[in-house]
């Protein structure tokens, strides 16, 4: 058995199994380790966004994962009386993404696809029952110690990324602290199977706010229903998960003879983010990294986006096309952004819990006595890698063509309005980058007053540049302002 690896992927949940599946589209050998037997069985995370759903088009898993989403439509934050306080608006129409604001899944068919996905990758290994417990780096790699049913193992590794969830073994062999963002509250969710799918299903989520049970009624999709409940302290901890006591909660909005109940179980919800996401060859990503409140439905999300950020970094390094300082830059561009959504969430649970009446950070605009309204959040990334003109550095660019992305794939694209000379085209494609010039494109250069923009795997901008200055952007002339 094959025991030495470019990248030991420790954990295989969606985070993990992300990773995975972009290490293996840029031909890294990769193992992904996970201490279960199989993948969790029930579901977590119920939403993903538009930028989720171009990842996954860019890694060339958009059929499989059609098939398994449907749809989401607005959030409504509602108070006692009934009135909207905050309206989400998500329209069922693509954004510049080219897909729409959201969609509904059932977590355990998502990582079934992400997970399967990987046996396309000759160089990519999944190996179950196998639960990590030591890790020692030194100057030329890891060794990841494996406890498995049949004894003990060693496994070599140029790096090791813990996607190992909020509990992170990989994390505290980082030696990170964790920055509490200071909300922690012990919530009730209850998953609902339909007998039938809903024809019509209604493609809102509702969160009653300051009202006797604070919560969620969150549309998961046709086949299924969930109420994510705020535990209140009069609650007996030891019997509200019963059934019995959890259909009289229900009551309000559900019986027994219209849904069965797959599953109660009390979450507590945190907000936090470890201050130290890379030590050497040790690297975090996902839950391991950063944990929020699910309001946003931006958990999974932050982690997906950690992979992709990480993924075509790892690559580069280890194919020795860029310093390992490189990974310092991983860190410095996601913490910001996981931050942004963290305290927006935050915010937004205070709404629910009636301990404040509006909204005050993020895209949120008043409409002068009506509710307020709130759009995607859409914040750039940290201070990190840049070329050429920075102005719209970090920022994600336009899908510009429908299936410009799933062209592309996980791969550095640049955008210019005009063909570029021989040698200059050359020299891009000889660092694995698609040049193009699509009309789409063209318009939006010339509207944004530049000649090219450099957009990296994970679709973010690294810079622009006027027409003679296009080889500015070439990895030579990168610079690199991680922590
Ligand atoms: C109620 C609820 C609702 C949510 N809703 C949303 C939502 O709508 N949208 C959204 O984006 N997010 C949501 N989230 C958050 C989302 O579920 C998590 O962020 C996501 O599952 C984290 O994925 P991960 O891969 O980082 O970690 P995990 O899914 O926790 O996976 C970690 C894996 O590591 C393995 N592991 C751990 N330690 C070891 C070890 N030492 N050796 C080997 N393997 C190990 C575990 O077995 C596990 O398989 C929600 C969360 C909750 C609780």
């Amino acid at each position: 058995m094959q025991n030495e690896f470019d990248v030991a992927i420790v954990g295989l949940g969606p985070v993990g199994a992300l990773l995975a599946n972009c290490l293996g589209t840029c031909g890294i050998s990769t193992v992904a380790l996970d201490r279960e037997s199989a993948a969790y069985h029930l579901p977590r995370a119920v939403t993903f966004d538009d930028e989720i759903m171009r990842l996954f088009q860019i890694l060339g898993l958009i059929d499989e994962i059609l098939t398994i989403t449907e749809i989401g439509s607005a959030a409504l934050f509602v108070d006692a009386e009934g009135e909207t306080l905050v309206h989400w608006d998500r329209p069922m129409t693509p954004t510049s993404n080219g897909w729409c604001p959201n969609y509904r899944f059932h977590q355990p068919a998502l990582e079934t696809v992400l997970r399967d996905s990987l046996r396309r990758f000759e160089c990519v290994e999944q190996r179950w029952n196998c639960n990590v417990t030591a890790l020692e780096q030194d100057d030329n790699g890891v060794s990841l110690t494996c406890d498995r049913p049949g004894g003990r193992e060693t496994i070599r590794a140029a790096y090791v990324v813990g996607c190992d969830g909020g509990r992170s073994f990989t994390r505290s062999q980082i030696g990170s602290g964790l920055l509490d963002l200071g909300f922690h509250e012990e919530w009730l969710i209850t998953d609902l199977l339909l007998p039938e799918p809903e024809a019509d299903p209604d493609r809102h989520t509702y969160h009653y706010c300051g009202t006797a049970r604070m919560g969620s009624k969150v549309f998961v999709g046709s086949h299924r229903k969930r109420w994510e409940l705020r535990l209140n302290p009069e609650d007996d901890r030891a019997t509200i998960c019963e059934p019995d006591t959890v259909w009289r909660i229900l009551e309000p909005w559900i019986t027994p003879a219209e849904a069965e109940l797959e599953r109660a179980t009390v979450y507590t919800f945190h907000s936090m983010i470890a201050e130290r996401w890379r030590n050497g060859r040790l690297l975090i990503a996902g839950d391991a990294a950063h944990q929020t409140p699910p309001f946003m439905g931006q958990g999974m999300c932050a982690g997906l986006r950690d992979a992709a950020n990480l993924g075509w970094k790892l690559a580069r390094v280890i194919n020795g096309s860029s310093p390992d300082t490189l990974l310092d830059t991983y860190q410095s561009e996601r913490f910001d952004h996981v931050q942004a959504y963290i305290d927006l969430t935050i915010n937004l649970g205070r709404l629910i819990n009636a301990t404040a009446n509006s909204v005050t950070r993020g895209n949120v605009t008043d409409a002068g006595g009506g509710p307020q309204t709130m759009s995607q959040l859409k914040p750039s990334l940290g201070p990190g890698l840049t070329a050429g003109n920075s102005d719209l550095r970090g920022q994600l660019c336009p899908q510009f063509d429908p299936d410009g992305d799933e062209a592309a794939g996980y791969r550095f694209t640049l955008f210019s309005t005009a063909p570029l000379p021989d040698d200059l085209s050359a020299a891009f494609a000889a660092e694995g980058c698609v040049v193009s010039t699509s009309d789409a494109a063209r318009n939006w250069l010339q509207e944004a007053g530049v000649a090219a923009v450099l957009v990296r795997p994970d679709r973010a901008i690294l810079g622009t540049a006027a027409a003679q200055e296009i080889a500015t952007l070439l990895p030579s002339a990168w610079t690199m302002a991680g922590s």
